[in-house]
């Protein structure tokens, strides 16, 4: 439980705040809430349209914090109580968005309102009332990296300088219009620019977050079971899918794409300290990511096959994984970032975050993901699971 006596980085103490987050009962959000309402005494409005995975921290009102929390169940689109949440807080965190690869050339037009335009009034209502903003934005603004575009066999593709991302200096590279996966990376930029504006011109207190594929319990949906059956969310529900459904895992355009995968309360550590270190927070743009814990999707594909056999006591099957183009999976105008290493230098200086250690958190991921989607209580160790 929390105490009077916890500091920030400067050893100040801490002072409890209001926190308006919106999209808090999304898969970040409501991680986000656990940890303040465990440890911190802070205060949060959590708005969102859905509330069903912070449930468990809304009911009974005999848990400890029921007065820190409270849910206030409207879409910012269109709901004029979302200036006065805001005036009632000191800080606003935005998480809502439509964020899941598969909707960004299905519904393009859905993808560009939900994080540009629908952002826009978050930002205007935070500078007009002086409110420090927290942005969530995406490791996809990066785009492509520039080794993407060398020759496969290129010496320079193994230099860090033609792929490792960072937030100062590498360029944004998106594919032509018509490949409308990039329409989610293009209106998350431009909101960041929107935000940084704000900061350059109305003096607007704010921070920039981009996850870079944070995963764990509560991401997303399984189809058919807690979401739509044609549904496709991200990968790690896709394979938690097919692994549960005994079918191959589908590695699309032959699962080539490299991620850096983190455990979601490990990032969620990294928020934390932004919220309560306004001074080093503001201002930036961070990178959350772990740059030593990167596989191809094909190897993610194999883990996650070698963890669910250990969990399930099934063999794997035959063939455990089928290749797929993009195109049958996401049909036209999909396309994909080649690779995802974050420079983490401006978090570290700012917050002293270090590396992540090793992937002990990925395996423990993985592990909490395939037991939380259904494998009942088996136990495995994270030791037991050995990469590639
Ligand atoms: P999520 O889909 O689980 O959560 C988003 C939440 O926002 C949902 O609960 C949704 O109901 C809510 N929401 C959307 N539109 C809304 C509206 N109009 N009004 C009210 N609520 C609305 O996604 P997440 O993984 O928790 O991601 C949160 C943020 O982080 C997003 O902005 C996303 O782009 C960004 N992000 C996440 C990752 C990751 O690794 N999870 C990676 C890159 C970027
Ligand atoms: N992917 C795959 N099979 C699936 C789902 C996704 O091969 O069933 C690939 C996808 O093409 C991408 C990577 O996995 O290269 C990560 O996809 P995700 O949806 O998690 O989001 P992203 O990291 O691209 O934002």
């Amino acid at each position: 439980m929390a105490t009077a006596a916890r500091v920030d980085l400067d050893g100040n103490p801490i002072k409890p705040i209001t926190i308006c987050m919106i999209g808090a009962g999304g898969f970040i959000g409501s991680h986000l809430c656990e940890k303040l309402m465990a440890e911190t005494q802070h205060k949060v409005l959590a708005v969102d349209v859905y509330n069903d995975k912070i449930k468990h921290l809304l009911e009974p009102a005999s848990l400890p914090w029921a007065d820190r929390i409270q849910f206030h169940r409207l879409n910012i689109k269109n709901d004029s109580r979302l200036e006065g949440l805001i005036k009632m807080a000191d800080l606003t965190i935005n998480l809502a968005a439509i964020c899941t690869p598969a909707d960004y050339n299905t519904r393009p037009l859905d993808t560009i309102y939900s994080n540009f335009i629908d952002a826009l009034p978050v930002v205007k209502y935070c500078s007009e009332n002086n409110k420090r903003l927290i942005h969530f934005s995406t490791c996809e603004v990066y785009g492509k990296t520039v080794g993407s575009f060398l020759p496969k066999d290129h010496p320079l593709r193994q230099d860090p300088m033609y792929y490792v991302l960072k937030e100062d200096t590498s360029p944004c590279i998106f594919g032509p219009i018509e490949k409308q996966r990039w329409s989610y990376a293009c209106a998350k930029q431009l909101i960041e620019r929107l935000v940084y504006a704000e900061g350059a011109e109305n003096d607007l207190e704010f921070t920039i977050v981009r996850p870079f594929n944070w995963i764990g319990p509560r991401m997303d949906f399984i189809p058919g079971i807690d979401g739509p059956s044609e549904g496709v969310p991200r990968v790690l529900a896709c394979f938690s899918n097919n692994l549960l459904r005994h079918e191959p895992l589908k590695l699309v355009d032959g699962g080539q794409s490299q991620r850096t995968f983190v455990y979601i309360k490990d990032a969620i550590e990294a928020v934390l300290l932004m919220i309560e270190n306004p001074a080093r927070a503001n201002g930036q743009i961070f990178n959350v990511g772990n740059p030593n814990n990167e596989v191809t999707v094909r190897q993610l594909a194999e883990m996650m096959t070698q963890v669910y056999s250990k969990v399930s006591g099934e063999p794997s099957l035959e063939v455990p994984t089928i290749d797929i183009s993009s195109k049958e999976f996401y049909g036209e105008g999909y396309d994909d970032s080649d690779k995802r290493i974050p420079d983490m230098t401006i978090i570290n200086r700012q917050l002293g975050i270090a590396l992540f250690p090793l992937s002990f958190w990925f395996l423990f991921g993985v592990k909490i993901i395939l037991t939380g989607f259904g494998c009942g209580s088996a136990r495995l160790e994270p030791q037991d699971i050995t990469l590639g």
